[in-house]
């Protein structure tokens, strides 16, 4: 250890849930990131592995979930016309109950745990759940298409096991669910890069945000602007990942790796593209770390398709086919360049500035 092998969890089980016809998180694009792997002989490679789900148990879901909020989504996933509004859910809101929830989340949630077996038992250096990654889920509350949240789950676990973890989250919304569950340690340190929370849901995640008590320094947030491109995201992820992931010297390296701050992502306003994200991941690789990691937010299903397929080879140690790039990544010019990059500028001076030393 560390060794060269990869793992990729999946199962057509992960993708068969519907939240509602027409919600935007759609699990069936994972279809197409299997399907393109597959296209491009992925899991044939000698160091790669095709990993199968499991269920998490009662047991590791309450690690992080209280068993009032589990008993409540079971009663949802049996009943889903009831009324549970005060656990997060409701019908037209972003995470409605729906019949098969609680089964379909245990099954993903056990996803990231099998991603961190095979990490931790040394089998794999890097294995990726891109069913998982679902960072918003509160310790008794449903929140932004998140029930159970795995990567607190997953990070918990390993943390029961005396290591120390570092958490990288770089969907475009604020790793909320995640940073409330580590909030108090040390032993988990959580970096999210993310869309500025007084222009995006959550609408948290601000550099002020640092942690409490032995946790004070170890919540780390990098707000950034709408229109932040390929260019200064790059920028402002090596200002302050790579440094303060060292710094910290975990034993396990956890990233979260939704795919909204995508150009082309309905949902959100950043501007990143492929090629930012092959910079990131890149550099997640280097990392001398066993490496977890998950997907998340990702609502354009076509750069979803190519950006986690383009991820899963750089694990794998196999060439990026230029097919799976953005042909011609936005660039921001003129007055709005300048007010990104002073923007941007900005979020990493306040994160470093707040960061444990
Ligand atoms: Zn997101």
């Amino acid at each position: 250890m560390p060794n060269d092998r990869a793992g990729f969890v999946y199962d057509r089980r992960l993708t068969e849930h519907v939240y509602r016809p027409d919600h935007p998180l759609k699990p069936e694009r994972l279809r197409g990131v299997y399907s393109t792997l597959a296209e491009l002989g992925a899991f044939e490679r000698p160091n790669g592995d095709l990993l199968a789900p499991r269920d998490a148990t009662i047991e590791e879901i309450q690690r992080v979930h209280s068993p009032e909020y589990v008993a409540a989504v079971m009663q949802a996933s049996a009943e889903p016309d009831r009324e549970y509004s005060r656990w997060g859910m409701q019908q037209r809101g972003d995470t409605p109950p729906f019949r098969g929830m609680h089964e379909a989340s245990v099954l993903t949630t056990g996803a990231s745990l099998v991603a961190a077996e095979e990490v931790s038992g040394g089998r794999a250096r890097v294995a990726v759940n891109y069913a998982g990654g679902l960072h918003h889920a509160m310790r008794s509350r449903a929140s932004g298409f998140c029930i159970y949240n795995d990567p607190a789950i997953v990070c918990r676990t390993l943390a029961d096991r005396g290591m120390r973890v570092a958490y990288v989250d770089i969907d475009a919304h604020h790793g909320d669910g995640v940073q409330a569950a580590f909030y108090d340690t040390d032993q988990v340190l959580t970096i999210s890069l993310h869309q500025d929370g007084r222009t995006l849901f959550p609408g948290t995640g601000f550099a002020e945000e640092r942690g409490r008590g032995a946790g004070a320094g170890y919540s780390v947030n990098v707000a950034l602007p709408p229109y932040t491109d390929d260019e200064a995201y790059a920028r402002a992820f090596d200002a302050v990942v790579p440094v303060l992931v060292a710094r910290f010297r975990p034993d396990v390296l956890v990233t979260q790796q939704g795919i909204d701050a995508h150009f082309t992502d309905p949902l959100t306003h950043l501007m990143i593209s492929t090629h930012a994200r092959e910079h990131c991941v890149r550099a997640f690789a280097a990392m001398p770390y066993p490496w977890v990691a998950m997907g998340g937010g990702g609502y354009d299903l076509d750069a979803v398709r190519r950006t986690w397929s383009l991820e899963y080879l750089i694990m794998l140690g196999a060439e990026v086919p230029a097919e799976l790039h953005d042909p011609d990544p936005p660039h921001a010019t003129g007055e709005r360049r300048r007010a990104v990059d002073s923007a941007t500028d900005a979020a990493v001076r306040d994160a470093m500035a707040a960061a444990f030393r």
